[in-house]
């Protein structure tokens, strides 16, 4: 899992995700209370696998020589709250953080929204980093929503994931969508897609596309 998060972690940079050092994945390791995360303030292309921190799902430090992520009460708090996650990503990508900034959901207005997303892409609350307002705030968002994917207000986009891989294709996907919904917002009103459609874009997509392998 060490290995596999350290990886990730260079698909936020190939996927132009993050600034900086500000943007971060975590994997749950199978069949234990633990996950990997990514050691806080150091540089993806100084990450190596044995520097990923493992913590409990209170966000203890168990494993590692580093300080774990800023955000790793936001990824315990989800893992905690969410056993059927099994990976999760931060980040704040540029389109999706302006809607963020704006309080406003993505509304679906493509089909490859329908298919990743279910529907909107929704917005969770202000919360400020310290406690477990973030990891909160994206639970009560995601719990009964299709999207794996919250904006939260303000600050930036949280996915979540059957693994780490599946969470930081739905960040990749949150921000093409988030991108090109803005672009069709500047010329005009993008139309909306019925709901009835976007239920069978997206059971079509959940359960029939691709190869049959985890997604
Ligand atoms: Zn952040």
């Amino acid at each position: 899992m060490r290995e596999i998060v350290c990886e990730l972690h260079a698909e936020l940079v190939r996927n132009n995700l993050v600034a900086w050092t500000a943007g971060n994945v975590s994997g749950r390791i199978p069949g234990e209370d633990l996950f990997v995360i990514k050691p806080s303030g150091v540089s993806y292309d100084e990450l190596t696998p044995a520097s990923m921190v493992v913590c409990d799902l209170d966000g203890n430090l168990v494993e590692g020589e580093h300080a774990p992520s800023s955000d790793t009460a936001a990824h315990a708090y989800v893992y905690r709250h969410m056993p059927e996650v099994g990976g999760v990503v931060h980040t704040h990508s540029t389109y999706a953080s302006a809607w963020a900034s704006r309080n406003e959901a993505i509304p679906c207005v493509l089909t490859a929204m329908a298919d990743e997303f279910g529907g909107e892409i929704p917005i969770g609350p202000f919360a400020l980093i310290g406690d477990d307002s973030i990891g909160q705030g994206i639970v009560r968002t995601l719990k009964d929503h299709r999207s794996p994917a919250v904006l939260m207000r303000n600050h930036g986009v949280f996915t979540i994931g059957k693994d780490p891989r599946a969470a930081v294709k739905a960040a990749v996907m949150c921000e093409d969508v988030a991108r090109t919904v803005h672009i069709a917002r500047q010329l005009g009103d993008p139309l909306p897609i019925p709901q009835a459609d976007i239920d069978r874009l997206y059971d079509r997509y959940q359960n029939v596309y691709g190869q049959r392998s985890p997604r």
